[in-house]
């Protein structure tokens, strides 16, 4: 089991990690590294009893030097003011590193989703919108989903805030429904860009997707898009998990059939072409070619990174890998391609689905799988080349330097400069 480590601490540190790389000034780095509001607020919502439950809920704007706060909406009993503030920070670092004109924000409410019938949900979710609505809007906060969320909420969202701000603005918020706006690919965009940062790094080492090993931790919409999309590349998905244990068979199995009974039991536990049942633990320590961490923060902490046998880690979830972590893979040579661009096909068509709202102008599925892959070979390439001329620690480094370097340049054109 993981050690309890702050996600938002972690953040930080990665921050102060790439600003030794870089000629920026002590004072500045110090405000990328604390958001810029929280709000923190206690919706009371009636139940299907009559009774009333009061539910903790943050939404976090970390900066907005590059455009409109951007980031998901997460419901878990998990959630808490640090973990939405590191969140929104990675947001930050995550529109930059991409380079697209957003900035980074994120929200959450404390709840364990499977407790409450669909008619709470959607109670509870338009409370929350209702309190977020004064704060959100096409040019200042663009919310997504995240774990537990999905097109459901983000369409009773937009439907509140069109409801009280009295408007059509689909750009209000992305992941929609595509009838109610959403773009085509959303769906399964993160889990693209992980594929795709994953092999664009095997190319990096001359190894050969085709007949790689993978393993996968999380097999919600991150995890199991990425499953799906790497066997289709010809790779072996020998291992996948979620929160209820993990399935193995050391010659592949069908990913969409492990999904499949998922859909049907709800868990991947007990899906009968997959030989053995595992732990999460034992899972992301498998000798495999390839490792997707995708289900929470801290998966892999200090401890478990001696064990870690992956030769390439392409991170789908947010901060699965400590800092103390990450310095021993770093030590053992694991190519770890950050979350902040290996996930980052998620707020990529997100900003697409933004940028074809505004327009009132409907891509079609190919168009926005060639763009998404543009932006995310083209910035891999960057940090391999940052990485390579600067001689620097790690990809993750990398990508931190120049994401800073990108929300510095913005903050400097903003006439803010001390
Ligand atoms: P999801 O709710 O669809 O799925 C989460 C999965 O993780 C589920 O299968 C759940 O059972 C599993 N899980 C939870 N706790 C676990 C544990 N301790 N061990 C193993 N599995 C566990 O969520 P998602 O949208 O797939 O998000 C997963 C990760 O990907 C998160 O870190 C999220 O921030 C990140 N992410 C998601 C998106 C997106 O577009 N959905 C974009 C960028 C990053």
């Amino acid at each position: 089991m993981a050690e309890e480590v702050n996600p938002f601490e972690s953040l930080q540190e990665q921050i102060d990690e790439a600003a030794e790389y870089l000629d920026v000034g002590d004072d500045v780095i110090e405000r990328l590294k604390h958001p810029e509001r929280v709000l923190e607020t206690n919706l009371s919502v009636e139940m299907d009893d009559g009774s009333i439950e009061v539910f903790k809920a943050f939404r976090s704007q970390f900066n907005g030097d590059r455009g409109p706060y951007k980031g998901g909406i997460r419901y878990h009993p998990q959630v808490s003011r640090d973990e939405v503030r590191a969140l929104s920070g990675w947001m930050v670092y995550k529109t930059a590193t991409v380079g697209i004109p957003l900035g980074g924000g994120k929200g959450g409410i404390i709840i364990d989703p499977d407790e409450y019938s669909e008619s709470e949900l959607e109670r509870i979710t338009r409370a929350f919108a209702e309190e977020i609505t004064p704060l959100i809007g096409e040019d200042k906060d663009v919310p997504a989903p995240d774990v537990n969320t999905g097109q459901r909420e983000m369409n009773w969202i937009k439907d509140t805030y069109e409801t009280l701000e009295n408007t059509t603005e689909p750009g209000v918020i992305t992941g929609k429904d595509i009838s109610s706006g959403g773009s085509a690919g959303r769906v399964e965009a993160t889990g693209r860009s992980t594929v795709i940062a994953a092999r664009e790094a095997f190319d990096y080492l001359d190894k050969d997707v085709e007949g790689a090993t993978v393993a996968v931790q999380g097999y919600g919409n991150a995890g199991w898009i990425t499953a799906k999309l790497i066997d289709e590349m010809g790779a072996d998905v020998v291992a996948v998990s979620d929160s209820s244990g993990g399935i193995y068979n050391a010659d592949g199995f069908d990913p969409v059939d492990a999904k499949q009974h998922k859909r049907e039991t709800g868990s991947v536990v007990g899906y009968s072409e997959a030989g053995e049942e595992i732990s999460n633990d034992e899972l992301l320590t498998l000798d495999v070619d390839l490792l997707v961490p995708a289900a929470l923060e801290n998966a892999i902490d200090e401890e478990l990174a001696h064990d870690i046998q992956a030769d390439v880690i392409s991170e789908a979830a947010n901060g699965p890998i400590t800092p103390e972590g990450d310095d021993v893979l770093e030590d053992e040579d694991v190519l770890i391609v950050p979350d902040i661009l290996a996930n980052a096909g998620g707020v990529t068509v997100s900003y697409f689905e933004w940028v074809q709202n505004r327009q009132r102008f409907y891509w079609d599925e190919q168009r926005v799988n060639e763009e998404l892959e543009d932006i995310i070979v083209n910035q891999f390439d960057t940090l391999v080349d940052a990485y390579e001329d600067h001689d620097l620690p790690s990809l993750r480094v990398a990508a931190y330097v120049v994401a800073i370097e990108r929300v510095v340049d913005s903050y400097e054109q903003s006439g803010n400069w001390p």
